[in-house]
């Protein structure tokens, strides 16, 4: 039995279902919903949302199935999806050459009529259907070709919502000049390093940077060219830091950078690489440079995240109190 064809917007369709992050997530009450209505109003003991990947059909949800997932060539839904705007029917498994042979057909679960109703995004492309499955051949009438089409758009309206979540809980994290995260999300991150440093005894830094007379760039250069140089000091700061860390922008020109596992001289060397990439960079006609604050939790050390911030913020005070274009470790209030 030869599988379905592609359809000829394959790659945007698969780039679409990925989009939705949704494949090899766990079942939801949203989507068992679909399914148990599907085969209550088709009166089928099978019914799936399959969404239809590279190799293989994926179930987001399934009533009367134990599989999770089928290989591509299997599937019913890769047929279903090239014929977008219909409910795809095989009424006979049996006698329909496509499928005869089809170890679906002949062995578990001995599928003799399916219906699918292609899951279409708002940009047209199928990425799967709601289907129903009968062992015995038999025929949709009108209506419950309707209810199934109707099912399969509540899906892609669910989907679509998810992804919209996805989204508003990024932005929410996130600082919209400098695309660094925001104080909000940099308290949640610095609260888990934290809990991490308990747990696993491992050390703890953390870098306060501050643009030196940064007012001065807004005042000669204009506040837009201030935003310029901020955005580019935190790619620089993100390029610096790499997968080490997690940088946020702490507000206005200042910015913070978590250090799990890093010990107190590793993060003072790599304050001061970071202190010197700011200085070298090649600004927009202005000079600029910053001042680092470093503080460190040894690994068996007590505290708490907000002693952190303090210390590093000491350290910040004393490294512009000593000429700003420095970095200081914390070493005490005194
Ligand atoms: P210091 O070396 O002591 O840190 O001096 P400073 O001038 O950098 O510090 P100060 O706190 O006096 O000024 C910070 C300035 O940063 C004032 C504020 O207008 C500017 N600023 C804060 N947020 C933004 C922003 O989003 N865009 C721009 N362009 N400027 C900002
Ligand atoms: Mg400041
Ligand atoms: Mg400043």
């Amino acid at each position: 039995m030869a599988g379905a064809a592609k359809p000829f917007n394959e790659d945007q369709r698969l780039a679409a279902l990925h989009r939705y992050q949704v494949l090899d997530t766990a079942a939801e009450q949203a989507y068992d919903d679909v399914t148990t209505l599907a085969s209550a109003v088709c009166k089928t003991p099978i019914a799936l949302v399959s969404l239809v990947d590279e190799d293989r059909q994926w179930f987001k949800s399934r009533v009367g199935l134990g599989v999770s997932e089928t290989p591509r060539e299997l599937a019913f839904c890769a047929h279903a999806i090239l014929q977008p705007d219909e409910v795809f029917e095989v009424r006979d498994a049996q006698l329909d050459p496509r499928f005869a042979g089809s170890p679906l057909v002949t062995g578990e679960p001995g599928i003799r009529f399916y219906a699918g109703a292609p899951l279409v995004t708002a940009d047209g492309l199928p990425i799967g259907t709601v289907c129903v499955i009968d062992r015995e051949p038999r025929a949709l009438a009108a209506p419950e070709r309707k209810a199934l089409q109707s099912l399969a758009r509540q899906v892609v309206a669910q989907l679509e919502l998810r992804q919209a979540m996805a989204g508003l809980e990024l932005e929410s994290m996130t600082d919209p000049l400098t695309s660094l995260w925001n104080r909000r999300s940099l308290d949640r991150r610095l609260h888990a390093a934290w809990n991490l440093h308990v747990h696993e005894a491992a050390p703890l830094s953390l870098l306060m940077i501050d643009l030196d007379h940064f007012k001065r760039i807004n005042d000669a250069h204009g506040h837009p060219t201030g935003d310029r140089v901020l955005v580019q000091a935190a790619a620089i700061i993100r390029d610096q830091i790499g997968h080490d860390g997690l940088a946020a922008r702490f507000g206005g020109e200042e910015f913070c950078v978590v250090l799990p596992g890093m010990d107190a001289g590793t993060a003072q060397q790599r304050a001061e690489q970071l202190r010197r990439a700011l200085e070298d960079a090649s600004w927009p006609d202005v000079k600029v440079t910053a001042s680092v604050g470093v503080a460190t939790a040894a690994a068996d050390e007590d505290g708490s995240p907000n002693v952190m911030l303090t210390r590093a913020d000491r350290a910040l005070y004393v490294a512009k109190r000593d000429g700003r274009n420095r970095v200081r470790h914390f070493e005490g209030w005194f």
